[in-house]
């Protein structure tokens, strides 16, 4: 069976052409022309002989995930549904397929990536959830989809690009993966992305956080909070019954921060069950040991039963964090329209929203 390149690192990639008998700068060459030219055929890799391009046509391959749908925001969102190839190795021809959302702004564009099939964590207030795991993605399917939105508007690409983990699935649960994929995100002889632009978010899987904190490369750490007391987080993401606040602040306090790093707290505002005064005063005592910067996110009217808050809750929320010294923004997220905002990504054919282009 031809051995599948694109995730691999340079030292995989070192250890396959020695393999194949080939010195070792061809590894360099390959993971160059993968990650950083996103050449995604042999034969487009002009700087290896003409017979290594022929026998690795033969031997390995290069897979990127498949794009089934477009769908095409007014705000020029771009959310994918990609298939990802069965899973082989598992002996089952198991089909999945997640999501990605292209965000153009001024200056740069933020990529949204998923890192597993579904997710089994079960937040209360998130689309994905109801799918339940359906597989991890490997290190290469979670790089493809930074790869291949690029390589789609590469004629309008902005100076930065930032990568946001916050798609399908729970990141540190499916860690080794990630890290992979992260690790080329951050090569500079790779994606070449700089680590205050790739953020990681996690639901607070402590032992994960602690993991990462050993990590020499490593990218933003973001804590999807939503709640300022257990019996409030219990209830709104189950998670926290298995890792409650105490535990996850005290890996937070812990958590050894660059020099010019903030841990980011997510907070998405419902309507009536998060958002009172009162939540904003517990989540400023929540946060006073650590270094943190808060993103409220006021919840996108959808599916499940939760209501928008309303404007005023939201302006007092903001007023009473930034009284107290927290750095908070209020972010809106992008491509409501397409279903591409964040806990909506689940795969949901919409009819009638946005524009929808076929793969
Ligand atoms: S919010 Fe994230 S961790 Fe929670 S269920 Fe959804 S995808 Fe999983």
């Amino acid at each position: 069976m031809a051995t599948e390149l694109l995730g691999k690192s340079k030292e995989e990639l070192r250890g396959y052409f020695a393999g194949l008998g080939e010195p070792g700068y061809r590894a360099a060459q390959v993971y160059h022309a993968l990650y950083a030219e996103r050449k995604f055929s042999f034969a487009e890799m002009s700087n290896l002989p003409a017979e290594l391009r022929a026998r690795l046509s033969e031997e390995a391959r290069i897979t990127l995930p498949e794009i089934t749908r477009r769908y095409v925001s007014q705000d020029g969102s771009v959310r994918y549904l990609f298939a990802l190839a069965p899973e082989e190795e598992k002996g089952a021809a198991r089909a999945a397929s997640v999501e990605a959302v292209f965000m153009p702004s001024e200056g740069r564009q933020t990529i949204c990536i998923s890192t597993q099939a579904g997710c089994a964590v079960d937040c209360r207030f998130c689309l994905t959830a109801q799918l339940g795991l359906i597989r991890n993605l490997t290190a290469g399917e979670i790089v493809a989809q930074v790869l291949v939105a690029l390589e789609e508007h590469k004629a309008q690409l902005a100076p930065q690009t930032n990568v946001v983990l916050m798609g399908q699935g729970e990141p540190l649960l499916n860690y080794d993966a990630v890290m992979g994929a992260v690790r080329i995100l951050l090569d500079q002889q790779g994606v070449g992305l700089s680590p205050r632009h790739v953020s990681l978010s996690t639901s607070g899987i402590v032992p994960g956080i602690e993991r990462l904190a050993q990590e020499k490369v490593r990218p933003r750490l973001a804590i999807s909070l939503n709640a300022s007391n257990d019996e409030q987080r219990d209830a709104l993401m189950p998670i926290n019954r298995k890792y409650p606040l105490a535990m996850l602040m005290e890996a937070c306090e812990k958590y050894p921060l660059r020099k010019w790093e903030h841990l980011m707290f997510e907070y998405v505002l419902l309507g009536g069950v998060n958002d009172a005064p009162e939540d904003a005063r517990r989540l400023v005592r929540l946060l006073a040991k650590v270094k943190a910067k808060v993103n409220l996110i006021p919840w996108n009217p959808g599916e499940l039963p939760y209501r928008e808050p309303a404007p005023s809750r939201v302006n007092e929320f903001h007023s009473i964090l930034l009284a107290k010294g927290v750095p908070v923004f209020v972010r809106y997220s992008r491509g409501r329209d397409v279903m591409a905002a964040c806990g909506q990504l689940a795969l949901v054919e919409i009819a009638g929203a946005g524009v929808e282009v076929e793969g």
